[in-house]
């Protein structure tokens, strides 16, 4: 058997499958998701089932979301599983997540993501941030270490400004590329996102601050004067209090926020 093949399952590169293997790792990520019965949980890309089973016998059922069909059939036919699974064979990036939704309880999303997809998947997820309790997932740390960065920081940019608009991202537990098989090439990481009220999060339209933060960033080493001249002149952005000298990395999220507005009530 090659390093590929784990539980007799062949590794799917363009799956993004790298399977855990390694049970402190795993407690710790149980610990840290504390299922409880009764929890309205979903994982996506449960995998082989690394995290799943120690859920599920935790929380007495789950909801998944696996793109693979032979693993997804591997889970419903599962001798100690398959009853207590939910599970759905397709794409998480184009699940409705609020489908899943019910009176009593928010979501409690968890997953080891497939690296290759993570930001357009949490880009996704955050859409569904009202419907949603906490999230975990296992990510490549240089992701985590980007949704967590402040202005100032080199590692700060879309990622950060939109995580931090949705969520409290704190990261939780350090993952070496040895815990898993086959091994990653890079560290990886745990965050835990705990979504913010709707109250707090004031942007009129959260696609003007998307599209704000991607001009500002595309070109980070440029001045705000240069990277926001598609969207606003250099009067504008001096009308909003903010010097149009500085770069997109030393601008706030509030600041963003505040441009973002701007242009929704005046260039709408
Ligand atoms: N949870 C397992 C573990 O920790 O061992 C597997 C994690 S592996 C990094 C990523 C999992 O996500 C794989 O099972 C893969 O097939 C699945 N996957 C990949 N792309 C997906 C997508 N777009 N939607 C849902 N699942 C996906």
């Amino acid at each position: 058997m090659t390093d590929k093949v784990h539980l007799g399952h062949r590794a799917r590169k363009r799956f993004g499958q790298n399977f855990l293997n390694d049970e402190s790792i795993i407690d710790k990520i149980v610990t840290a998701i504390d299922p409880k019965p009764g929890d309205n949980l979903v994982e996506i890309g449960p995998g082989l089932g690394a995290i799943t089973e120690p859920v599920v016998e935790l929380s007495g059922k789950l909801t998944v979301v696996e793109l693979d069909r032979d693993l997804a059939e591997r889970l419903i036919e599962h001798p100690f599983m398959g009853s207590k699974l939910t599970v759905h064979q397709g794409d998480a990036m184009k699940f409705d997540f609020s489908t899943l939704v019910d009176e009593q309880s928010k979501l409690k999303i968890f997953g080891n993501l497939p690296y290759n997809v993570s930001t357009p998947l949490l880009f996704h997820l955050f859409e569904f941030a009202d419907q949603v309790e906490h999230m975990h997932f296992m990510l490549q740390k240089e992701v985590v270490n980007r949704m967590v960065a402040g202005p100032g920081s080199k590692a700060y940019g879309r990622l950060s400004v939109m995580t931090q608009y949705y969520c409290h991202a704190i990261p939780v537990i350090e993952v070496p590329p040895t815990c898993f098989k086959p091994a990653p090439k890079v560290d990886s990481a745990v965050v835990r996102l705990m979504p913010k009220d709707a109250a707090s999060r004031n942007a009129k339209s959260t696609k003007i601050l998307n599209t704000v933060c991607l001009e500002a960033f595309n070109q980070r080493r440029k001045t705000l004067r240069n990277s926001l001249s598609n969207l606003l002149t250099v009067e504008e952005i001096k009308q909003l209090g903010i010097d149009p000298s500085l770069r997109a990395e030393n601008i706030s999220l509030t600041q963003f926020i505040e441009i973002a507005n701007w242009i929704y009530d005046n260039k709408q």
